[in-house]
């Protein structure tokens, strides 16, 4: 009988946790260091054309501090985390022109780039507004993938990256029976748990435990569990697909820069990058 080698993570880890925050708010300042505690890697959303800016004001019924980090913090605030665009100043984008568009991307790519000194293509949609014009743009500014607020409560990878739908938000109500499930699950295949949320979150419903207990919950696990940012997480499962088998399914080549992991029936193996190798 063929077998296809079935995915797996770093270190031949069968399951990935990402998290994706967004607006850049004081409060990453408290949350970053929770996960930094807990060596947990996170994808931050930031708006450049807004450092600074404070903002304070009721919503849902709690005064609650939007303000946002300087510009001067950023660089060594995420520093091992991942830094994303979430456009200059926060428009929907399917409410302004496409050249507005492109300008609050490219601008805000360009901004942050200059500030962390990495490439930022990764994208989170303010609003979570999008439409196939949007999405057209944002390829043509070079962002290769962007997050929705649609939950699937699922633990599966996207099929357009474009419209990469993330696990849950922290505020769902199913949040700790998703946490369970995926701690739980002890199928086959590969799982990801896609977190997303807002850090003033935390501040407005003081819900610091919750977060630090879900944080602690999967550093427990940290021998089945890869800690990744959104952009790791990407570039790894694009990587493992390129990855070539002969006809006869007898060897396989990983023309990647990266290493791969895999599991052929029970067996746990990593095929190096560049490298051909006997199934
Ligand atoms: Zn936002």
């Amino acid at each position: 009988m063929e077998m296809k080698p079935m995915m797996l993570f770093k270190d031949g880890k069968r399951k990935a946790l990402t998290l994706s925050y967004d607006d850049g708010t004081i409060h990453d300042r408290r949350f970053v260091k929770i996960l930094n505690a807990y060596g947990i890697k996170c994808t931050f959303n930031l708006n450049s054309g807004i450092f600074g800016v404070e903002e304070k004001k009721m919503s849902n019924g709690v005064f609650t501090d939007f303000t946002r980090i300087e510009e001067r913090e950023v660089k060594e605030l995420y520093s091992g985390h991942e830094v994303a665009s979430h456009t200059l100043t926060h428009p929907s984008l399917t409410e302004i022109s496409t050249g507005m568009g492109t300008s609050e991307v490219l601008k805000d790519r360009e901004n942050l780039e200059r500030i962390v000194g990495e490439k930022v293509t990764g994208f989170a949609y303010p609003y979570g507004t999008f439409n196939e014009i949007v999405e057209d743009m944002l390829a043509n500014c070079g962002i290769v993938y962007a997050r929705t607020v649609r939950s699937t409560e699922k633990f599966e990878f996207p099929q357009d990256y474009l419209e990469w739908d993330p696990t849950c938000h922290h505020e769902s109500p199913r949040f700790l029976e998703i946490t369970e499930e995926f701690l739980k699950d002890e199928s086959y295949e590969a799982k990801l748990f896609y977190l997303w949320g807002h850090s003033y979150e935390f501040a407005q419903k003081d819900s610091w435990q919750m977060i630090e207990d879900f944080c602690k919950k999967m550093k427990e696990q940290e021998e089945e569990i890869w800690f990744a940012t959104n952009m790791e997480v990407m570039e790894y499962e694009k990587a493992f697909r390129e990855l070539m088998v002969s006809s006869d399914g007898k060897v396989i080549h990983n023309p990647a820069e990266t290493d791969l992991w895999y599991k052929l029936g029970n067996k746990v193996c990593c095929i190096a990058a560049g490298q051909r190798q006997q199934l």
